[in-house]
């Protein structure tokens, strides 16, 4: 069936098989579990980042991303674009942003692929507003998207940046609760009223937290496989996802990282039905959400 990945980071979303044929002989081993963000940003700088060297390369990672989506039958995929890939373009924003637009249009017979300005939490303020601003104007991306450590991140001086990207019509997204807290949650929709959380699924925790989700729509793009991965939730059983979907929450189902979980989107919701976590009807409708 067609489905749309609402929550994927470009540059992690190719697959294993499809590195090794351009990398015979890359030392690139998953490890069980990532154990925590720590560990997956160590993976990242160890084994993705010594084998993405060139601007070439970059470019091979994101299209092989596009074509791992393009095999699973996703047609719609929102994807966050790293800001700081700008250093492979010679820093040049406006490079980075040509080479966004030319995959666009390469694909565009199969796949709606909407690209989101990706942002770490940490970014160079220096940088943060010239380059955020450079790609909201540019027309080429569709959303907004910041990422990294949870708790103890100041996430308010992204609050006029998510003004302005809201004011142009993109669609806002904050990563959080995968680990952290409710009150993290709270905060960050107080802070930035993103129309979407990344994850979100601590707000399970709290019926207060989760009400507040469902009064300012914000849909929750989650992860199952990755959560596993990453050591936030022990398996699909435990997976408060059922949780968050029963108190009327919109939730969709996306890969995250598809490269570093090796799972595609058809796997999770295959494995979410088989395990009886949700019906088939339940999945479809859910599938759906991903579209709207
Ligand atoms: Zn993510």
């Amino acid at each position: 069936m067609p489905k749309g990945d609402v929550h994927n980071h470009l540059h992690l979303g190719g697959s294993i098989k499809s590195l090794h044929k351009k990398y015979a002989n890359a030392n690139f081993v998953l490890p069980q579990n990532y154990d925590g963000l720590d560990g997956l940003i160590n993976f990242i700088e160890n084994k993705v980042n010594s084998i993405m060297q060139t601007k070439e390369d970059v470019i091979y990672f994101m299209e092989m991303s596009l074509k791992n989506s393009i095999d699973d039958n996703v047609r719609y995929l929102e994807a966050s674009v790293d800001i700081d890939l700008v250093r492979f373009f010679d820093y040049s924003i406006e490079k980075f942003i040509e080479e966004i637009d030319k995959l666009k249009q390469k694909f565009k017979a199969e796949i709606d692929f909407r690209p989101d300005i990706g942002i770490n939490k940490h970014y160079k303020l220096e940088n943060l507003y010239l380059n955020g601003l450079i790609c909201i104007n540019s027309g080429v991306f569709s959303g907004i998207d910041i990422y990294g450590k949870e708790a103890n991140s100041d996430v308010s001086r992204f609050k006029s940046l998510f003004e302005y990207a809201r004011q142009k019509k993109l669609k806002t997204k904050a990563h959080i609760g995968e680990f952290s807290p409710c009150d993290t949650i709270e905060e960050t929709i107080k802070l930035l009223q993103p129309d979407v959380i990344q994850h979100g699924i601590k707000a399970a925790d709290s019926k207060k937290t989760m009400d507040m989700i469902l009064q300012n729509n914000i849909q929750l793009n989650i992860c199952p496989i990755g959560n596993i991965y990453m050591g936030s939730v022990k398996n699909l059983k435990e997976h408060p996802i059922r949780k968050l979907y029963d108190h009327g929450i919109k939730i969709t189902i996306n890969t995250d990282d598809a490269l570093l979980f090796n799972c595609s989107l058809t796997d999770q919701y295959m494995d979410l039905w088989k395990q009886n976590i949700f019906s088939f009807e339940e999945i479809d409708a859910i599938r759906k959400n991903s579209f709207n």
